[in-house]
């Protein structure tokens, strides 16, 4: 197991006299700075599934092993047969998948053989069961067949050595195929990096139970820990702090000693209630990042005790939205993982809306049965129903628009988000 090097304390730090950074800006920010963090294990390939890989994969074995046939059907050497009509005597035994043909089939014979089945010595091509007729034990078929028909390659999918699959890709089911056919049996890959979400705010109480009137259940946490854990991090609940100093800070140092990246919400901003940019400020390093988006209000980026902090709105669809756009890609790059921009695509809008120019805007969104987008009626950002009501983001560029219906527009299911 190796252990990187840690990310530099000031990586997060903006040119100075930034007003609001562009969000394409902060997201080139964010690449640039970042690098894997997490530190590397070996793995039994079976069983990374979801895991990144640290080092690129290489076939141990050639896919097909040998060369074999494609379909059911006679086998026979190309260079031995000519003419349009074809007759081939067929030989005694066959070749089947598991069950080679140890002989030689002479020249100008045929074989019965099975798809799957190693092309036996004497054999490169193979003709099709239903384009043959069959009297006394010979086959007819019209020719000519191009040598090598019906037949595959040894090695024509991949060949021992090649790299089949490169570093910082998450492996996927299909991934585990490959390797398995491929004779892998071993993968170097990333130990699973370990989040830590820290819900904050003294009018917070955990879900379940009692709250009084002016309290508000923490909704951040659940949220937050169930994406994480779907992106395929090891997500680690560190609870919920107050508003204060020092029971903060001790939230903060038991959650660098767990976490190998910690995101909180709530009291990022700059505030009188903000304790938590305030106290990174004064104690760690912070860089508060004032995004020109909406929804979202100043990201804090910082470092308690060497751990990178990621300090994101309390408000749930600000918190959302924050975490989609800034946040997965971020933890994908300390994760050993590519920086992967969600994949959007364009559809016709199902609302009107005009925007200013300056700023991002993310609407809640979701696909109506013609395949166009509508947004959610209320763009208040602590309107957590819109994210439940919607399936993905309208992303509305930098620049003024006037969008009425049938205009197209970017939508970005939520799916795409943390691939
Ligand atoms: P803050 O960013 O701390 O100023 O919080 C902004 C708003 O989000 C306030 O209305 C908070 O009560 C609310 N809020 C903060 N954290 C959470 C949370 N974990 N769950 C639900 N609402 C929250
Ligand atoms: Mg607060």
């Amino acid at each position: 197991m190796t252990t990187p090097p840690p990310l530099k304390n000031d990586c997060f730090a903006l040119p100075p006299g930034v007003a609001w950074t562009p969000v394409d800006e902060a997201l080139a920010r964010l690449k640039a700075s970042l690098h894997p963090i997490a530190g590397t294990a070996e793995l039994d390939a079976m069983a990374a599934d979801g895991h990144i890989l640290a080092r690129p994969v290489v076939a141990k074995r050639a896919n097909p092993p040998v060369a074999n046939a494609a379909v059911d059907g006679f086998g026979f050497l190309a260079s031995t047969v000519a003419g349009s009509v074809i007759s081939l005597p067929l030989i005694t035994g066959r070749a089947a998948a598991g069950a080679p043909y140890e002989g030689s089939v002479p020249p100008g014979n045929a074989v019965r053989i099975l798809t799957g089945a190693a092309l036996p010595s004497g054999v490169d091509t193979v003709v099709l069961e239903e384009d043959c007729a069959i009297e006394d034990g010979t086959i007819f078929f019209r020719g000519p067949l191009k040598a090598g028909a019906n037949a595959r390659r040894a090695g024509e999918d991949a060949q021992k050595g090649d790299q089949i699959l490169p570093p910082h890709q998450r492996v996927r089911p299909q991934d585990l195929a490959l390797m398995a056919a491929t004779g892998v049996t071993r993968v170097t890959v990333f130990r699973r990096l370990r989040v830590g979400v820290l819900s904050t705010g003294d009018e917070l109480r955990p879900a379940g139970h009692k709250a009084a009137a002016h309290q508000v259940y923490d909704a951040n946490r659940p949220m937050l820990l169930a994406l994480l854990a779907r992106w395929g991090f090891e997500p680690i609940d560190l609870g919920q702090a107050p508003d204060h100093r020092a029971d903060l800070a001790a939230a903060l140092t038991r959650a660098a000693h767990e976490s190998d990246v910690i995101i909180t919400s709530g009291g990022a901003s700059a505030g009188d209630e903000d304790h938590l940019s305030a106290l990174i400020k004064s104690e760690g390093q912070l860089s508060v990042w004032r995004i020109a988006v909406k929804p979202g209000r100043p990201l804090a980026l910082g470092f308690w005790q060497g751990t990178p902090v990621f300090g994101l709105p309390g408000n749930p669809v600000a918190a959302f939205v924050c975490t989609l756009v800034f946040a997965a890609p971020a933890l994908s790059m300390l994760a050993g993982g590519s920086w992967n921009p969600p994949c959007g695509m364009k559809v016709p809008a199902a609302f009107a809306k005009s925007k200013k120019q300056g700023r991002r805007e993310y609407l809640r969104a979701r696909l109506n049965a013609q395949g166009a987008a509508e947004v959610f009626p209320s763009e208040g950002s602590g309107r957590i129903t819109g994210l439940s009501w919607s399936d993905g983001l309208v992303e509305l560029d930098d620049g003024a628009a006037t969008i009425t219906p049938g205009t197209l527009v970017r939508f970005i299911p939520y799916s795409a988000f943390g691939q």
